[in-house]
């Protein structure tokens, strides 16, 4: 494969107003050609439609139905792993060059046509432009990145194995054979490609089910796939529920593995019934799980800190398309001696934000549906008896006179380490602010979750950030920064305990998940 060194995508500057007008015209281009699209489902390269549709409502104009996709049954799904495995047997055998130059492709393509894919995901999903730029451009970086990384895993002897007198030893790298990849709508566009493009670039075969939430963007971006060339059967595009078509191929014993992102509770279901090895039923492996959980990501702010510097990083991790990232600080930890200031601080800056549509681009948008509505409703509920609530903590369910799933940004002070708030995922505009003695109870509350997805220290003490990369536990770690927006190849992306396995997407041992290894030696 020719191609230059990978970098990231750069941002768009939507400080310029060329750079607003042209997002608005792709909003109006997305108006005109996709709202009110339907996208059915793809097997075998077939288009297929159902019976049964769902609708994907702008969660920031509830009165607005953007588009549909079909919806998948059991038989749908019987028919897409038979169709994976007959699809693998060919597709296994392309060079690595061949399936890396369809992700090429692909990104030469979604790169033409991404602010119409942004665009797509304000009315779908409710991102203002920053957030759905970003995201996009993660998209492409994924692309472009793990068409890379492919080629480490070429041929014999990619990895590094010990010379023995009278043999030849090797590894060989395999694809592991047909998989679902089950993806969450707070990134559709990024995860969702990421998820499939690493998985298919070694060579397997996999099934794509979007979340309920945003199958649109989805199925924009497996049309993509297509047009760069993608054989039929080697993604198979699946809308489905969760616990119809998700559960029945999570326990499929012709299942090989499951690349899941989303919430603890559903991952860890799936992993326990995808850990049911079905031997009568003609399962012969262990399959594989993958998985991208939650987290309740805690930022520390020191008595040394640069105090307006944490506060950015605080107002940008905390709200960052609306607190619905695994990676959100939904923690802020201040020390007793500086909490005032910042606290302070953060409520004035965070009291500025304004809250509307996606289209509008406003910095604090709808939340994505009715379930997530009134689950975070159900935490501003006990909100005053965990702490002081100190900006916002109303769900009006409408902003400049649109209904919509909309929150306000909320911040509540002196929570307690072990309280409901503190310990439990809200998914939401919501931030519990915890008190801290010194530096070392900082650590001690920031340690205190059973999650370990990002995390982030603002000091300038170098001794207490060296201590903090030794000792905080969590995957991704974040100093004198904001604690969300990795970027891909720059910030391998994973968390540890209940955030997941670990896997490290945009990494360089990501692709090593989808592949099991084969030592081969001849005595000569
Ligand atoms: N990779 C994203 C970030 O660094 C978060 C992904 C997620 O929320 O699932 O902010």
């Amino acid at each position: 494969l020719k191609i230059e060194e990978y970098r990231p995508q750069s941002f768009i500057d939507f400080t310029k107003e060329e750079n607003i007008q042209a997002y608005q015209e792709a909003l109006a281009k997305v108006r005109r050609e996709l709202v009110g699209k339907h996208y059915p489902l793809i097997i075998n390269g077939e288009r297929v439609d159902t019976e049964q549709k769902f609708e994907s409502v702008n969660p920031c104009d509830t009165s607005e139905v953007v588009g549909t996709t079909a919806r998948a049954t059991e038989e749908h799904a019987e028919q897409a792993l038979q169709g994976a495995w007959k699809a693998f047997e060919e597709w296994k055998t392309w060079s690595m060059d061949a399936r890396a130059r369809v992700l090429l492709k692909a990104s030469a393509i979604l790169k033409k046509r991404r602010l119409e894919a942004c665009a797509l995901m304000s009315l779908e999903v409710g991102k203002n432009y920053a957030e759905a730029d970003v995201e996009i451009a993660e998209a492409i970086d994924f692309l472009e990145y793990y068409a890379r990384q492919a080629m480490k895993y070429d041929g014999f002897g990619a990895a590094e194995t010990t010379w023995f007198d009278g043999e030849e030893n090797g590894l060989m790298y395999l694809p592991l054979g047909a998989g679902v990849s089950i993806s969450p709508w707070n990134f559709p566009g990024a995860i969702f490609l990421g998820m499939l493009a690493a998985p298919i670039v070694v060579g397997n075969t996999v099934i794509a089910k979007p979340a309920e939430d945003s199958g649109m963007i989805a199925g924009f971006l497996v049309d993509i796939l297509i047009e760069a060339g993608l054989p039929a059967g080697v993604v198979q595009f699946l809308p489905g529920k969760g616990s119809e078509v998700g559960e029945y191929l999570v326990q499929h014993p012709q299942t090989r593995f499951i690349t899941f992102t989303g919430s603890r509770d559903v991952g860890l279901r799936i992993n326990e019934v995808a850990a049911k090895v079905k031997v009568d039923e003609g399962q012969k492996w262990i399959k594989r799980v993958i998985m991208e959980l939650g987290g309740k990501d805690g930022m520390i702010v020191d008595e040394t800190a640069d105090i307006d510097n944490a506060i950015t990083a605080a107002v940008q991790g905390a709200f960052g398309f609306n607190g619905q990232k695994c990676s959100a600080m939904s923690r802020l930890i201040v020390v007793d001696d500086v909490y005032d200031d910042v606290v302070n601080g953060f409520v004035e800056r965070a009291g500025k934000l304004k809250v509307g549509t996606g289209e509008e681009n406003a910095n604090v948008t709808a939340v994505v549906n009715q379930m997530s509505f009134d689950k975070i409703k159900g935490y501003l509920d006990i909100a005053p008896e965990e702490g002081k609530v100190l900006l916002g903590g109303e769900a009006p369910g409408e902003a400049n006179g649109k209904p919509g799933y909309y929150v306000q940004p909320t911040i509540v002070g002196d929570v307690k380490r072990d309280a409901r708030m503190a310990q439990e995922e809200i998914f939401g505009p919501v931030v519990s602010v915890i008190r801290a003695r010194d530096w070392q109870d900082a650590l001690d509350i920031a340690n205190s979750t059973v999650y370990g997805l990002t995390g982030g220290v603002c000091s300038s003490r170098r001794e207490r950030l060296e201590e903090a990369r030794e000792k905080f536990e969590v995957g991704n770690l974040y100093f004198n920064r904001k604690i969300t927006g990795a970027i891909v190849g720059v910030q391998p992306f994973g968390g540890y305990n209940l955030s997941g396995t670990d896997s490290k997407a945009g990494g360089p041992e990501y692709l090593g998940n989808f592949m099991q290894l084969k030592t081969v030696t001849e005595r000569w």
